[in-house]
This record gives structure tokens, sequence and C-alpha cells, in this order.
């Protein structure tokens, strides 16, 4: 790990960073450890391997005698393909590259386009959030969306405001292009990319959690009076 001319940190090829999803009241969500692959000023690139335990949120039954209710609670979960995860400093996605195992054949399954928070830095590793649209991908650059209703369904339930849902989809329109027309990422053989050898699976480290969060600086642009809500 190196800080540069501005104290922001640069990791080095095979650190293992922690990628956190901050919510909106500014904790850390939903999180990886990660292998570095690329980082520098045009690139970062993240490995998830198969087999990493990763913190996922999920529902849990709160039952006492008066109620019934719900608490969303972060725990450990088995990330089930391998994932390169390309991200573009400034930029409102990444760029998910999958592999799944058959057998014991790697075999590249989809790119999947998840639209986020322009990265920020922290001292641990990566901090963004997602912006629950996505697109699928396959190998032959076929493509179709992911979670566009739901999208819609959050402006409804008032979590994302209308011209910033209208933006996201916008950011995600822009991608489509690159897409239909073959243009990087999607011609530059990611899809032959190999783990480095020997790896291990990372491991998330201690302080993935106590480690101060890096806030979008435009998220009251973007999430308007909504943004201390997660
Ligand atoms: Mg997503």
């Amino acid at each position: 790990m190196m800080k540069n001319s501005q104290n922001l940190i640069h990791w080095n090829k095979g650190d293992e960073i922690a990628l956190r999803y901050i919510t909106r009241d500014g904790h850390p969500g939903m999180t990886w450890p990660a292998i570095v692959i690329i980082d520098n000023a045009d690139l970062v690139a993240l490995y998830i391997p198969k087999g990493t335990i990763y913190k996922q949120f999920q529902r849990v039954k709160l039952e006492n005698s008066n109620a019934v209710g719900y608490q969303r609670i972060l725990k450990d979960n088995e990330w089930r393909r391998d994932v390169l995860r390309l991200m573009y400093p400034g930029q409102f996605f990444s760029i998910w590259v999958f592999w799944e195992y058959n057998n014991d054949n790697r075999e590249h399954t989809s790119y999947y386009v998840n639209m986020e928070e322009p990265f920020r830095r922290s001292e641990v590793g990566f901090d963004t959030n997602d912006h629950t649209l996505d697109i699928v991908v396959k190998p032959d650059l076929s493509w179709h969306w992911k979670d566009l209703d739901e999208l819609s369904d959050r402006v409804d339930a008032g979590v994302y405001p209308v011209d910033f849902a209208d933006f996201v989809r916008s950011e995600a329109d822009k991608i489509i292009v690159s897409i239909e027309k073959r243009l990087p990422p999607f011609n530059e053989k990611w899809d032959k990319w190999q783990p480095p050898e020997n790896y291990k699976i990372p491991v998330l480290r201690s302080d993935w959690e106590s480690a101060p969060v890096t806030l979008w600086e435009d998220r009251h642009w973007a999430y308007g009076d909504v943004a201390r809500y997660t």
C-alpha cells in the first residue's frame, strides 16, 4: 500500500482489501474481501474468487411476546462464482466478469454491469453503494436488463428521487451503446483472464467495519431528502 500526492491510498497487486457498500446512513453494509489485481489511474480490478466469505444483509425475524418484526443484519455468506470486478474512477458503474465452474472447468458465463456510486478509496480498500439497476451481458454480448422494475419500485417507494432514477437509467443506456458497438471493456478479452497462480481465498480484514467510511460527495444531489435512509 502507498499514498500518492493527494494522500490517497493506492494498492499493490496481490494486496487483500475490503470492498464495502456504504449505506446511506453511513455504515458499512454488504462487504467483500478481494484481491487487488490492478490499481492504476484508469482502472481498479478486484478479484473475488468462488468460495470467498463475504458479508450480506439478511432479514432476521425478531420475536417477542408483543410483536413480530424483522431486522436486517450482516451475516457471513459464501460467494458462488469467480468474479473480476472492473471499476473506473468517477464512473457510475462497475463491470463484473463472471466465471463458473463446471466440474473443474472454469467457464466465462456473463458480464454484469452494476450501477453504483463512483468508488472512493478508504483506509481498508474501496467504498461504493449499489444503485439497484444492472445489465446482464452474455458471452456473445447479447444483453438484458435486471431490476428495471425494482428501480421504478424504489422511486414509487420514495427511496430514489425520480430524477436520480432517470440519471441511473441514462448512464446505463450509455453502457448499452458500448456493449452493442463492442467498445471497451467488452472487446478487451477479459473473459480470457486467469487468476494469479497460487492465490489464496481472501479473508475479510478485522477492521472492515471500524475503519472510517467514505461518503459519496454527491449523495445529496442524488438522493435528496432521502439521503439519510439506507
Ligand atoms: Mg446491483
